[in-house]
């Protein structure tokens, strides 16, 4: 066995879907064992930081040795195991729980830990799989759950997460001796194809026992108004004194814009922005993390935020991400509408109309919005501008900047994110790690981040996250990896700042 080889799945189909996706998750470290052939004595366990364990079919149930992952969990090891084979080792009684699609089946966090990490007691989020030829013919949709009953919470076991179908157990945590065993639903989520409600964190409660998959992300409990969001940004700035909130001006429905500042004025400015394309919105949730992150723990990761100035602007379009609209309330595509290039930038509609996809405006910086964002780089010259989009996981970076630093900050995120979420592509795209493997480049364009670097910024780029979805239940993921890419640039900015 080769040593890096340290997640191991047991299960009766060694090609079922989650074995696929453990591997996308942790290439060249996971080992497939069937275990209706093969020795699994806890000999064998011993060799692996984690066990997986999935009985697809009740049938091979016999077959699993469970008396070795006890074990094996005695001895330090870490088990993950589907309900089916819990509830039958445990003498617990498993429920598979269907519903109509009127009403999607969800968890309810009861306990923040390791393996909860992101959630808060309280949060929900959906957990479900869809069911073919379902026993209800009216309902194509129906959604499958599985639950344990009978749990009882002694001081080695606790449940961590109910079904907020019928309050069962989905997730159950026992102390076994040094190690543990977590039993949770695998089987019921399918896998996570884009916007998937019900398996979108499939993989997530499990990476925190793996890989620690949730660092600095958090869930939010729904998508805030525009005015919502600015209410919330204004408590966090009376939480901290340290933390300014300033209105940049007026947008195109007439409300104001406002962003965050924090940090040193007289010190190089970062600025960070979202949501300019209103509808690649959840962005503007992670920097309202990062922004907190950054009050809270000032010296986070051994940064010091006062050798940098912060500009933060979670949502450049309210009006666009009001009306989920890539556009702001003019029909104007504001990335497309900044003075640079931009009269170069061909028309590709055959009328140029507002509310066409990349429709630029009728001059450069026509838009209240795209001047607020230019009187911030004009009179801050950032060293360092990110524009967060959705779309899929890529860096654009543009014409100009330091190829050195900008290399340095890619390098920086590619180590943060790996091995840690497994997410679709929009649009039926490959499954893939999150992660920004990829890059690509760009002439001068009447872009944010080009409007930036041809102001002398470093390192401006574009960051495009997977996103747009029509519920939070991608959010800890979202913000968790917003915070890890500012975090990486702040870094690596402040190395490039102490060489000069
Ligand atoms: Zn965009």
């Amino acid at each position: 066995m080769p040593e890096e080889h340290d997640i191991l799945i047991l299960t009766d189909i060694p090609g079922c879907g989650t074995a696929a996706d453990l591997e996308i998750l942790y290439p060249d470290r996971l080992k497939r064992l069937d275990f209706r052939t093969e020795k699994h004595g806890v000999s064998v366990l011993r060799q692996y930081r984690a066990v997986v364990v999935q009985v697809n079919h009740g049938v091979n149930l016999p077959k699993l040795k469970f008396d070795a992952l006890d074990s094996y969990a005695r001895g330090g090891g870490q088990v993950i195991c589907c309900l089916f084979e819990y509830a039958a080792a445990r003498g617990l009684r498993l429920s598979k729980t269907h519903v109509c699609d009127r009403m999607r089946p969800g968890i309810r966090i009861e306990a923040e830990c390791d393996v909860t990490r992101g959630f808060a007691v309280g949060d929900e989020t959906w957990w479900f799989g869809t069911v073919s030829s379902a026993p209800d013919s009216l309902y194509e949709n129906q959604m499958v759950q599985r639950q344990l009953f009978g749990v009882s919470e002694t001081g080695d076991c606790r449940i961590l997460a109910t079904s907020t179908v019928n309050g069962g157990a989905v997730m159950v945590e026992e102390q076994v001796g040094k190690g543990r065993i977590v039993a949770m639903d695998l089987l019921s989520p399918g896998r996570p194809y884009y916007n998937s409600h019900g398996s979108t964190n499939k993989y997530l409660f499990a990476g925190n026992i793996i890989g620690g998959s949730v660092r600095y992300g958090k869930q939010y409990p729904n998508r805030w108004s525009y005015d919502e969001f600015v209410e919330q940004m204004r408590q966090l700035a009376s939480r901290f004194p340290q933390l300014g909130i300033v209105n940049d001006g007026p947008c195109s429905d007439g409300r104001a814009m406002w962003s965050f500042e924090l940090g040193d004025p007289a010190k190089p400015t970062v600025y960070l922005g979202a949501a300019v394309h209103g509808w690649e919105w959840e962005n503007a949730f992670g920097l309202l993390r990062l922004t907190e992150l950054l009050c809270e723990s000032p010296g986070i990761e051994g940064l010091d935020i006062r050798d940098l100035h912060f500009r933060i602007m979670p949502i450049q379009n309210p009006a666009g991400y009001d009306a989920f609209t890539r556009q702001n309330a003019r029909g104007v595509d504001l990335n497309r509408n900044f003075d640079l290039a931009w009269e170069e930038l061909p028309v590709v509609q055959d009328v140029a109309t507002p509310w066409d996809y990349n429709y630029k405006g009728t001059r450069p910086a026509s838009e209240p919005e795209t001047q607020a964002i230019q009187a911030i780089i004009d009179r801050h010259r950032p060293i360092c501008a990110i524009d967060f989009h959705t779309a899929d996981y890529i860096m654009l970076m543009p014409h100009r900047g330091d190829d050195e630093l900008c290399g340095a900050i890619q390098a920086n995120i590619q180590r943060r994110l790996k091995d840690r979420y497994l997410a679709q592509a929009p649009y039926n795209g490959p499954y893939q790690q999150v992660n920004m493997d990829r890059k690509t480049e760009r002439e001068k364009m009447p872009y944010l981040v080009c409007y930036a670097a041809e102001c002398g910024a470093a390192a401006a780029f574009l960051v495009e996250m997977s996103g747009n979805r029509d519920d939070v239940h991608a959010m800890v993921m979202n913000t968790d990896t917003v915070v890890e890419i500012c975090l990486a640039s702040v870094q690596e900015c402040l190395g490039y700042l102490a060489r000069k």
